[in-house]
């Protein structure tokens, strides 16, 4: 059986090695331009060099997104650009303007894909993307796996799905409430999330029908349950969305994929194969999520795939820190989020989630602290073995 690619977002060099340590292939990185995501971190070029290396001596992909529609204006500047990448060599890159494809196909020598912002949905598309030179096509993310195994009978060429991560209200990606109401462009990185905002919506009955609703808020997209249907399909890569999401969401979904495949791979089958996969899927829903849908995987998207009563996160665990150091005794923590000696710690790491009891911080050169301050590096005893990149994270007492 070849298992398909996992394929993970990595919105700086960090998670990028976090990726690859809870299991990823593959990732997508944005460089600082063109990368559709204006407010991650993204990669300057001695950041994606680093990425490449690291990826070539693990024997994995670093993609590049380049995935925004480019205007006249910005021609120069990705001539540049492209020249630049092309000295790098990452494994992909990932367009959907056709003029940013030519180009990149006149002027480099890296794979193409063609992005899920082109829309891609059946095989002549397929067809026309490949004669164009694509080495991969990430279907719209209105394709079903059915669909997909149709395309595939039609067409030899990889294909790329989506199975976890937001999903949004646009079609593919194609959207511009967020230029209506910030003026900020979201088919060149600018997207401010609009869609997820509560909206005062009253009908033909007058203002006594008026109601507020958050009524385009996508739940978040989680196949993990149909990965063995995945898996047959003969899709070549599956991809975990989320360039902005914590530490947390990273490990956490790339370790829950991975586990899946492999156990798949491993030939697991039947009630033990959905009890792994159940569990696993309960790991998922720990993390902050605006609830979950299959919906556009195995069946269209629905008025089940918004979740129009609830504009926040769903959780029961939040992201504390990055284990940075550790000595036998001791790990240092990059603390992203504050830390009391109240809260209730844990870990996770290659092995899983594991408690990590406390009773007292410290600050980075051992000083004991009141409570940790979020951006700054603390100390903690060493109570469970962990290594750097581990993620610790602290439960929530109640849904946010
Ligand atoms: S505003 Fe919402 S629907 Fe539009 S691109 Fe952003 S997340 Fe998608």
């Amino acid at each position: 059986m070849t298992l398909p690619e996992l394929l993970a977002p990595a919105g700086n060099l960090e998670k990028l090695k976090i990726a690859f340590r809870f299991g990823a292939d593959a990732v997508f990185v944005g460089g600082k331009v063109f990368g559709l995501r204006k407010y991650a971190d993204n990669f300057d070029l001695t950041e994606l060099k680093a990425g490449v290396d690291l990826a070539n001596q693990l024997g994995k992909q670093v993609y590049v997104v380049l995935n925004g529609f480019a205007h006249e204006a910005d021609m120069d500047a990705l001539h540049d650009h492209l020249a630049e990448l092309e000295a790098i060599q990452p494994h992909g890159f990932i367009i959907s303007d056709m003029g940013v494809f030519q180009l990149a196909k006149r002027l480099t020598t890296i794979p193409l894909h063609v992005s899920t912002q082109a829309s891609v949905t059946n095989a002549a598309a397929c067809q026309f993307w490949k004669e164009a030179g694509a080495s991969r096509i990430i279907l719209a993310r209105e394709v079903s796996v059915a669909e997909c195994r149709e395309i595939l009978a039609e067409v030899e060429t990889e294909l790329e799905v989506f199975v976890h991560g937001a999903m949004c209200a646009s079609y593919s990606g194609k959207c511009v409430i967020s230029n209506y109401s910030a003026g900020r462009d979201s088919n060149r990185g600018g997207c401010v999330q609009s869609c997820r905002h509560p909206y005062h919506v009253a009908d033909d009955h007058g203002p006594d029908a008026a109601y507020t609703r958050h009524i385009m808020n996508a739940k978040d997209l989680n196949a993990l349950m149909l990965l063995p249907e995945i898996v047959q399909s003969g899709i070549a890569s599956l991809k975990i969305e989320g360039r902005m999401k914590s530490n947390l969401y990273l490990a956490n979904s790339v370790r829950a994929y991975r586990l899946a495949l492999d156990a798949i791979a491993n030939g697991l089958e039947g009630d033990a194969l959905q009890d792994h996969l159940t569990r696993l899927s309960t790991d998922l829903s720990l993390v902050s999520n605006r609830q979950f849908t299959t919906g556009g995987v195995d069946h269209p998207l629905d008025a089940d795939s918004v979740n129009r009563d609830f504009g926040h996160y769903e959780k029961s665990i939040e992201l504390v820190g990055t284990v940075k150091e550790t000595s036998d005794q001791w790990i240092w923590v990059d603390l992203k989020g504050g830390l009391m000696v109240s809260d209730t710690l844990g870990v996770l790491g290659e092995t899983g989630h594991h408690p990590l009891p406390f009773d007292e911080i410290r600050s980075y050169a051992g000083r004991v602290l009141p409570h940790g301050n979020p951006n700054s590096v603390i100390q903690l005893a060493k109570t469970f073995e962990c290594q750097p990149l581990d993620i610790l994270y602290k439960q929530v007492s109640h849904a946010h």
